[in-house]
């Protein structure tokens, strides 16, 4: 917390009275999606954990599928590991030969997975790259599934989610975690030849989803995304840009302003993000209340799971099998 007011790329605009005199506590609110990017909001974490789903279980395997460079892969397994959502294990205990296994943990984030091959899925020219089809055991169909209410059984849409910061008002103190320029710069290389990552590496950007996360909420100016997060202005503007590249977020004028708003192919995120703050919430948030609340239209606190467009079936680790990619019948 110390060093949290030197450091420029963490501190909000000018204008704001979060100097290092201010005294109070002067970190952004907290919320249950950033405390679950401290751990999974890193360019490499979530496609590791992509492969381990998909049954990748040595270092060499890991290795070779992501193209990633070892030292990298190592620091990050550790970090896996460190934050009990891998386990190292013997399986040869002989030949010291050791593998990978997911803790329940990281099981616990299937949803957050399904969604990132769900917007792959339903996204053109992102498809392709998907090397295997998850299939419901219920219906035997390929999955197409819908975000749902678990108590209402409606669709969870952004205009039909509240957000409400818990009273009092928690402030995260801790500083974001630094990612070093070489990690970044090996995560870009290794992704533009594993084009299929845009989902997974937009996870890996903590400030990306911040971002979403609030505009899901309402439009809003870049400077005021600014001080809500309290990320500098040149960050978020550099994460609009991408968001903009990308066809999720737009741009528009109001007087001399510009508004920053949600378009709707940017919606398949948001069962994404809901996943991975629902997440945090059960294992983030270290013995402290929830920061914030979701609340689904029905009026309950928001419980979400996919259901099957096919069946209308609820879709859990039990009820799917994984099978190599088949080609889609014309
Ligand atoms: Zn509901
Ligand atoms: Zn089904």
């Amino acid at each position: 917390m110390s060093n949290r007011v030197t450091d420029p790329d963490t501190q909000p605009d000018s204008g704001s009275n979060s100097g290092p005199d201010s005294g109070a506590e002067t970190g952004p609110p907290a919320t249950a999606l950033r405390r679950a990017l401290r751990i999974l909001g890193d360019p490499w974490t979530m496609l590791i954990l992509k492969e381990a789903y998909n049954g990748t279980r040595r270092f060499n395997d890991f290795q070779r599928s992501l193209n990633i460079p070892r030292q990298t892969l190592s620091l990050r397994l550790l970090h896996l590991c460190r934050e009990q959502l891998l386990y190292r294990r013997f399986t040869s205990p002989a030949q010291g030969a050791l593998d990978y296994a997911l803790t329940a943990k990281a099981q616990d984030l299937q949803d957050a997975m399904y969604a990132v091959w769900l917007w792959h899925q339903a996204n053109p020219g992102q498809a392709d790259f998907l090397p295997f089809d998850i299939v419901h055991r219920d219906c035997g169909h390929v999955i197409g599934a819908t975000w749902r209410c678990t108590s209402c059984r409606g669709a969870v849409t952004s205009s039909s989610v509240t957000i409400h910061r818990s009273q009092p008002e928690q402030i995260e103190t801790e500083p974001r975690p630094r990612l070093s320029r070489r990690n970044d710069a090996s995560f870009t290389a290794a992704s533009s030849q594993e084009r299929g990552t845009v989902a997974a590496s937009l996870v890996g950007d903590p400030a990306c989803n911040e971002i979403l996360y609030l505009l899901f909420q309402q439009p809003r100016h870049m400077l005021g995304i600014a001080q809500d997060l309290a990320l500098g202005a040149s960050i978020v503007r550099d994460r609009l840009d991408k968001l903009m590249d990308l066809g999720l977020v737009q741009e528009e004028a109001q007087g001399r302003r510009l508004l920053y708003s949600i378009l709707p192919r940017a919606e398949g995120f948001l069962p994404l993000l809901l996943a991975i703050a629902d997440w945090g919430d059960r294992w983030c948030n270290a013995g402290q209340p929830p920061p914030d609340l979701r609340l689904h239209d029905c009026g309950e606190i928001l419980r979400a799971a996919y259901a099957c467009d096919h069946c209308g079936g609820w879709i859990g680790r039990d009820s799917l099998f994984i099978r190599p990619r088949q080609p889609v019948p014309e």
